[in-house]
């Protein structure tokens, strides 16, 4: 917080340009014959004239933020073991909370899309978690109905799925069932990889494809090395940022939460300074959000 913009500036084009060491390359020709301004922080081709930011065509375009506060940002996100909520973010840096959670899902969609289409092998965990669709309980115990059958529920709830490499990545998704998840699973899980899953009826129809090797929680956590407990450790971290930091995780962002967790989980030994280059740099290699972009100003 106590960079000045003009060092943040430097410090996000030698993230930007590694290759180069800082020095600006046009994003729409790949031209390095660039002039640089002297009055303002944006740079000009040779090749193709036009003119371009640091930020220019990633996930960070048409930023109006200074690029200190994003910085700032990014090693906020970075520091929370649990995350860091948008509110929180937006007291941080005096912006608005609209701001905040745009440029956290951002980051979070940088992140992610690092991860997309990656496969895992070897001993995988499989296991789902239900998230969302709360229903609150009537005043008087009379009034109150069985929360669990379909006709009372609102159709909110959704499972996450995660498929954990012993020792590896962890890679979630979410579907509305566990059935549902069975196709992906088989997409992203390699053949002749060894799945440990719990007894839960859902997971009967991967033993058609992998070994698998299953656990009943009602009898013990851990039965002759099969277990989901590496499973189990991802969602506790998901719970507690939902109860402890998010609150209140809506179904829609479900899988961005997810993936940030999966991050963060993959990550937890890694130091914090390399964290922050880390989330940086995903943030500086994605391209503009279509998501994100203009979110507060599109047509709903
Ligand atoms: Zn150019």
């Amino acid at each position: 917080m106590r960079m000045t913009e003009g060092e943040a500036f430097e410090t996000f084009k030698t993230i930007r340009w590694v290759e180069t060491e800082g020095k600006p390359i046009c994003p729409r020709c790949a031209c390095a014959a660039v002039y640089s301004y002297k009055a303002r922080r944006i740079f000009k081709c040779k090749g193709c004239n036009k003119q371009f930011s640091v930020t220019t065509d990633t996930i960070f375009a048409s930023r109006k933020m200074e690029i200190r506060n994003i910085l700032a940002a990014i090693a906020i996100f970075v520091n929370g073991a649990k995350g860091h909520s948008a509110l929180q973010l937006s007291r941080d840096l005096d912006c608005q909370y609209k701001t905040a959670f745009v440029l956290y899902h951002k980051i979070r969609e940088a992140l992610a899309s690092k991860e997309t289409n990656q496969k895992v092998s070897g001993e995988v965990e499989i296991d789902g978690a239900y998230f969302g669709g709360y229903i609150k309980p009537a005043n008087y115990k009379e009034h109150r109905l069985d929360r669990r059958t379909r006709y009372v529920q609102n159709g909110k709830r959704r499972v996450v799925v995660i498929m954990r490499e012993r020792n590896g990545r962890t890679l979630p998704f979410v579907f509305k069932s566990e059935v549902a998840s069975i196709s992906t699973i088989e997409k992203h899980v390699a053949a002749g990889s060894t799945i440990y899953a719990d007894d839960a009826n859902s997971w009967d129809a991967l033993h058609a494809k992998y070994l698998t090797k299953r656990v009943n929680h009602s009898v013990a956590y851990s039965d002759n090395g099969a277990c989901t407990n590496m499973a189990e450790s991802f969602f506790s971290r998901v719970r507690r940022a939902e109860i402890g930091i998010h609150h209140h995780i809506a179904g829609a962002y479900l899988n961005s939460y997810a993936a940030e967790m999966a991050w963060r989980e993959d990550n937890r030994r890694v130091s914090n300074g390399e964290l922050y280059l880390i989330a940086t740099n995903a943030a500086l290699t994605s391209p503009v959000s279509r998501q994100w972009k203009g979110y507060w100003q599109r047509a709903v």
